[in-house]
């Protein structure tokens, strides 16, 4: 029987599926023809079943490298129930059971066995795994071996070592929900998957409805949506650990049943929490980013971010957990401009000095995201690097049906400054010298001397500002990367400043609701 019809059969009898979803299909495929493989899909694409239907039909054993130590044992009790012999190795077990679990694969009691990648920096562990016949090693979460992903480990460098251990070499299968193309490229340079062998499926998410929601008082908000969506399941995450416990005290006290989860809690709350949310016994859980990973629960009916997060790969990993039984579902971020100080902190607490002015650039395409009017779900495929794409007819932006209007002149006006202050200064520099401010800064540097001072100060200067912002989130400008952001032009705004180009801009909430109060 030919490779794919096995694997259907396998997919069928053990699972219950009977087709496979877009890109297990073509992953799986090349896996059995022997071809080293990066699969990218996203977030509850269904990647787990891409290593284990190949481990069900390879001789030999597939390792599984992966971060979430927590989750192994749900995992491998999981392929238990369903007939497939599993174990993992990883902290949790002494060195007695970790002889035991390995001497039990060597005699090939297992078709997988999962790793944590922690475990490679120990020689003599390596030493013990000789003795397995491994067919297949897949490596999950592959962003975590790029310096350029959200969550570099330098633990995954040692994962190349471990392939060439084994002869003959084992296939390499890479997955991962979150790459930019330059992450792409490292995966497959240090795993040496040629490129040409990577499956995408194209990240984005029919039935994911985008938003951003700025300027409301968020309690309110999320308690209204709450509400009005009552016994739907859903996630609320925040910024930091007093965040969480604040707004699940604010919940409970309203008679919502909402649960918590946060890193300084004690694991057995923790868990607790996260069965009774996974079973349905809660609705609303209230997290930091330390919940979520690798939970399947797939009637998750909306993710609200209560805080700005950190970057576009965490906002969409989080966001994605909404919705993977593929109904219709909410993913809502409540911008506030003051969260912008907590990631600063956040950056500055925990970044070493060479990764800063990287984590700074993520956060501010996090906040060009927050201010775009193009389709949010576009921006974001935009951001993982697909070229071809279409708006998605559902996002907050998309169906927003308010008239736009040609600002090109001014957009002229802020280029032009932008241009004569040497492309050297931020935002705030610039919005000054267009309102005309009487600042100390501005005459010392002779701004007030130039000709574009002060031609917007029919505008407050905030006002100006946040053209600069839809500015930015549209393209025009960019920053230079760097701690401090520096705006420069693009050549989609040197287009504009030629008069080849207009554009356009959603008329300012308040502009309709003056319009509406004079009805
Ligand atoms: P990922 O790791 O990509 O986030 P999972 O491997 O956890 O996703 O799969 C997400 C969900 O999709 C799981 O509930 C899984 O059982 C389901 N699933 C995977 N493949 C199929 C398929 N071919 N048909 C139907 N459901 C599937
Ligand atoms: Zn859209």
């Amino acid at each position: 029987m030919a490779a794919m019809d096995k694997a259907r059969q396998v997919l069928k009898q053990y699972y219950g599926y009977d087709h496979f979803r877009r890109g297990q299909e073509a992953i799986i495929s090349q896996i059995m023809d022997g071809k080293d493989t990066l699969g990218m899909m996203p977030t509850g694409g269904g990647k787990s079943v891409c290593y284990q239907v190949p481990a069900m039909l390879l001789s030999g054993v597939t390792l599984v490298i992966s971060p979430l130590i927590s989750l192994m044992k749900d995992q491998v009790d999981t392929l238990a129930n369903i007939g497939i012999p599993a174990t993992y190795v990883n902290s949790s077990l002494n060195p007695a059971e970790i002889d035991e679990r390995l001497a039990a694969a060597s005699k090939g009691a297992y078709k997988l066995i999962y790793l944590a990648p922690e475990r490679l920096e120990f020689p003599p562990f390596l030493h013990l795994l000789e003795n397995i016949n491994v067919s297949l090693i897949a490596v999950d979460e592959a962003h975590c071996i790029s310096q350029w992903g959200h969550d570099f480990r330098p633990s995954y460098r040692l994962i190349e070592k471990l392939i060439s251990q084994f002869k003959p070499k084992p296939v390499t299968l890479a997955l991962t929900a979150t790459a930019t193309p330059q992450v792409k490229k490292d995966i497959c340079r240090l795993l040496q998957i040629p490129e040409e062998n990577t499956v995408a499926t194209g990240f984005a998410r029919e039935n994911l409805h985008l938003q951003v929601v700025k300027g409301q008082d968020r309690d309110a908000f999320v308690l209204d949506y709450i509400l009005k969506n009552a016994n739907q399941s859903g996630i609320i995450y925040t910024a930091t650990r007093k965040e969480t416990e604040r707004i699940y005290n604010f919940l409970v006290k309203n008679g919502i049943r909402a649960g918590k989860y946060h890193a300084g809690m004690k694991e057995a709350e923790r868990d607790s929490f996260q069965d009774r949310f996974l079973y349905d016994d809660i609705s609303v859980m209230v997290a930091t980013s330390a919940f979520g990973m690798g939970i399947d629960k797939s009637n998750v009916r909306f993710v609200i971010h209560y805080n700005l997060p950190k970057n576009m790969e965490a906002y969409y990993q989080e966001a994605g957990r909404a919705g993977r039984d593929g109904e219709e579902s909410d993913c809502i971020l409540l911008f506030a401009p003051q969260d912008i100080h907590t990631q600063t902190f956040l950056i500055e607490q925990s970044a070493n000095e060479d990764r800063k002015p990287g984590e700074y650039a993520k956060l501010r395409k996090m906040l060009d995201y927050c201010h775009t009017e193009g389709c949010f779900q576009q921006f974001i495929l935009h951001y993982f690097g697909e070229k071809e794409t279409q708006p998605c007819g559902k996002c907050g932006n998309c169906l927003d049906t308010r008239a736009k209007t040609d600002v090109t002149k001014e957009a002229q006006m802020v280029f032009s400054c932008v241009k004569r202050m040497q492309e050297r200064f931020g935002k705030t520099m610039i919005a000054k010298v267009l309102a005309g401010s009487n600042d100390q800064k501005i005459r010392q540097f002779g701004f007030d001397k130039l000709s574009t001072f002060g031609i917007m100060k029919d505008k407050t200067q905030k006002e100006v500002a946040e053209l600069i912002d839809f500015l930015t989130a549209d393209g025009f400008l960019r920053a230079k990367d760097g701690t401090y952001p520096v705006l420069m032009l693009t050549k989609k705004a040197v287009e504009v400043l030629l008069s080849k180009k207009q554009v356009f801009r959603k008329e300012s909430v308040r502009a309709q609701q003056i319009a509406s109060d004079n009805l």
